[in-house]
């Protein structure tokens, strides 16, 4: 790639669902530099920590840079054509779910795309799962559930409107900092803003709330199930609302008033002076947002927490209005990416459903496909299991290291040491799952490929190149491709390059598409080379000018129709690329010129924003949304041999596994160490000190860390961090101590809580 010193190329960070915005520079010398894109509505130019320490996690240091085969160095031929042998053998001896791909939020939408193709299209299996089922899998039920379809109904500046924020099971401080950043900065304009933060321990992000609600593990339910009730017999609903746009309240209320105040306090573990003052300040309060993440996802009762808060926003009437709605965070880069195309068992391509014989037709007949798979396949966790009893023979993991990542990890290792044929494409040659792979191909990294990612507002970014490829080293999408031209389905994986995997996605949203899906990028479906090229973020949907604003035959309803969202932040960008005199996407103009009110460059009026649900109109077949009758239960996981539940989660400065941040020193300084927090009267209680090295265990493994005794820590539960290795730490690997347990609809694991022991090593 040729070097231009002056050239800032805009591209998008790899870490969390924020989706920020990064301008990357390389000087002569080769040096790389980042800084925040002032321009990307994301953040503005704000960066945290990580974004920051970016250009420092780029070396070629433990790069897998040439295809392997059983450890020696082999040709993309050979190694393409023996996976791409071995798969078809496979399938034709024992069916096509004997094979399944375990894919990444890492991965860009063109990757997904065409791995969604290959499986669900071409292999005619559903057998494609993500670690983004172990980040947001309860919150897309939740959603489906609800409102008929996938749907962040709001977006970031709903934080800065709100006059509520209530932030449950989400260090935002540490996790999405940059949102973190954004709320604490329209506080300081607005101090009379209220901040209500639901979490078991006392997080950094506790620092900023007015209130912290201390709730017992997995009490989420019993808090807004209460809430509900509580609405109720405090006539703070929204009758006309409920009446109009949804169905199930009167059930969803009766099976909330399963517990009196007392029972929620005692399902909680707040006093009912807590639960009163959290209770009354939310009936109060028209713009109230409620943002959630993993706290909330990770738990067996997590699509349940998501339809217990969607429904006190539903009764509220709260919802794609400025400042008011359920807000769910994605923890990944381009979790909601994946979503987008079927990244998921239980998903097809453009948000349509493997259930809908209509949408597996429609599916077909645009790929122009052998078959389309008729059920959901494996999810994430049953992946594993199937794996470890023989029935998946073949296996290909792209960009994630689930032998570190997911719950049982010991297990999930034999497992894969134990099938015959694995696959990984990753970045590096040595993490503890590529290590197993029979076959390792070299994927591109951050920095060098091209493509899209979706972040948590519904927002689409380009990710961009400006490093060359190094060694042999190709963009995912292609590794896929080329594996596809080889099992014989030559031309439906014939594209040159993302941008024409860009323009088949954004196709298939808008094909055959009158308005009842709600995923439509139909504007973007001719974009050129030099249209992806320039592409500047714009939240979804974004449908075709041909597409009609509602099916023919359908009649206007009473209280009014929701109109497709105005696309309008384009209207920004367009003018803001004139400011920049980047070239200006005509289909940038175009769309601009569809929205209304003339906005001006780099205004970001009020209600600009694309939301969701503001008139009503959901997308099930009444149009209403759904109240889900949610009964709180309590549960008991503890016993005298486990007696603490252990809480897993993020520091501030690692990501994941830590393959790439713990590159950085500078990262590493903020902790330096695997360490487990527990309340002082635990830590008497089991004759732990402060920075004590302490075993915890649980009925599948054990870690060494140190102990941090805090106050900050909810007495009876204990906290650790995801991240270590035993690369990093000598018996790090948390996970082998989660359990395979998962919410019995979206199939989430229940990372959050596993009953534990401690003791001093
Ligand atoms: Fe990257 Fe998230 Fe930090 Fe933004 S907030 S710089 S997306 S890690």
């Amino acid at each position: 790639m040729e070097i231009d010193e002056a050239r800032e190329v805009r591209t998008t960070c790899p870490y969390c669902g924020v989706g920020c915005g990064v301008l990357a520079k390389v000087a002569a010398d080769g040096q790389v530099s980042v800084r925040g894109d002032p321009d990307h509505p994301a953040n503005f130019g704000r960066l945290c920590s990580k974004g920051s320490a970016l250009a420092e996690t780029i070396d070629l240091d433990g790069r897998l840079l040439h295809p392997e085969i059983h450890g020696r160095r082999a040709g993309w031929d050979e190694a393409l054509d023996l996976v791409a042998s071995t798969f078809s053998k496979t399938i034709a001896e024992h069916g096509s779910d004997a094979v399944a791909f375990y894919v990444s939020g890492q991965l860009l939408t063109e990757d997904y795309y065409v791995a969604n193709k290959l499986m669900k299209g071409f292999v005619g299996s559903a057998n494609i799962d993500t670690n983004s089922r172990l980040c947001m899998a309860s919150s897309v039920a939740g959603h489906r559930r609800a409102f008929g379809s996938d749907t962040v109904p709001g977006t970031y500046d709903d934080l800065e409107l709100a006059d509520l924020i209530v932030l449950v099971g989400s260090n935002l401080a540490w996790c999405h900092p940059v949102l973190y950043q954004r709320i604490a900065a329209a506080r300081e304009k607005r101090p009379e803003m209220k901040i209500v933060l639901v979490d078991p321990r006392r997080t950094m992000t506790a620092d900023i709330a007015d209130m912290h609600l201390a709730i017992a593990p997995d009490g989420d339910v019993a808090l807004f199930t209460g809430l509900l009730a509580y609405l109720g017999q405090h006539n703070a609903l929204d009758r006309a609302y409920i009446t109009t746009h949804t169905t199930g309240f009167g059930q969803a209320l009766f099976a909330a008033s399963a517990l009196d105040l007392a029972g929620v306090a005692a399902a909680t573990g707040l006093s009912e002076d807590e639960l009163g003052r959290f209770y009354s300040l939310f009936a109060a309060t028209p713009k109230t947002v409620t943002v959630y993440s993993q706290g909330v996802n990770q738990s067996s009762s997590g699509t349940d927490k998501v339809n217990a808060i969607i429904n006190c926003h539903l009764a509220t009437g709260r919802i794609g209005k400025p400042g008011a709605g359920p807000f769910s965070v994605t923890g990944q880069p381009n979790a909601m990416g994946g979503r987008e195309v079927g990244g998921m068992a239980n998903m097809l391509a453009a948000h349509m459903e493997i259930e809908n014989p209509d949408h597996r037709d429609r599916v077909q007949r645009f790929w122009n496909a052998p078959t389309v798979a008729e059920k959901t396949g494996l999810k994430a966790v049953e992946m594993f299991q199937a794996l470890a009893d023989g029935r998946i023979k073949a296996l290909w993991i792209m960009a994630t290291n689930p032998v570190d990542s997911m719950p049982d990890a010991d297990a999930v290792e034999a497992a894969i040491k134990a099938c015959p044929f694995v696959v990984v494409s990753d970045v590096l040659a040595q993490t503890d799952t590529v290590r197993h792979a029979h076959v390792r191909l070299p994927a591109a990294a951050w920095g060098e490929k091209d493509g899209t990612v979706t972040n948590s507002e519904r927002r689409v970014s380009r990710q961009r190149a400006f490093l060359d490829l190094p060694g042999e080293a190709l963009p995912d999408w292609r590794i896929i491709a080329e594996v596809g031209k080889r099992m014989g389905f030559g031309g439906a994986f014939s594209h040159a390059t993302p941008g024409d995997v860009f323009a088949e996605h954004a196709a298939l949203s808008g094909f055959e598409n009158d308005g009842t899906r709600d995923f439509d990028i139909g504007a973007y479906a001719g974009i050129g080379a030099e249209e992806y090229e320039a592409l500047e973020p714009f939240q979804w949907p974004a449908p075709s000018p041909a597409t009609p604003l509602w099916p023919a035959g359908h009649l206007p309803r009473k209280g009014g129709d929701r109109l497709p969202p105005r696309p309008s932040p384009i209207t920004n960008y367009a003018g803001d690329m004139r400011a920049s005199k980047l070239p200006i996407s005509p289909l940038a103009g175009e769309i601009a010129g569809r929205s209304e009110g003339g906005v001006q460059a780099g205004l970001k009026p009020e209600g600009e924003s694309t939301r969701f649900f503001a008139n009503g109109d959901f997308y099930t077949l009444d149009r209403k949304a759904r109240f889900i009758a949610i009964r709180p239960t309590v549960e008991i996981r503890t016993s005298p041999d486990y007696p603490l539940i252990l809480n897993t989660g993020r520091i501030r400065d690692h990501w994941h596994t830590m393959t790439r941040t713990g590159k950085s020193p500078r990262l590493s300084q903020h902790i330096a160490e695997p360490f487990v927090e527990i309340h002082p009267a635990d830590a008497l209680r089991f004759g732990i000190g402060d920075a004590d090295i302490v075993r915890v265990s649980s009925p599948r493994g054990d870690v060494l860390v140190r102990a941090l005794v805090t106050a900050r820590q909810r007495q009876g539960s204990l906290f650790a961090p995801m991240h270590w290795t035993d690369q990093f730490a000598a018996k790090g690997r948390l996970d082998t101590l989660t359990a395979p347990l998962t919410d019995p609809i979206s199939g989430q694991p229940a990372l959050k809580h596993v009953a534990a022991r401690i003791e001093k090593f």
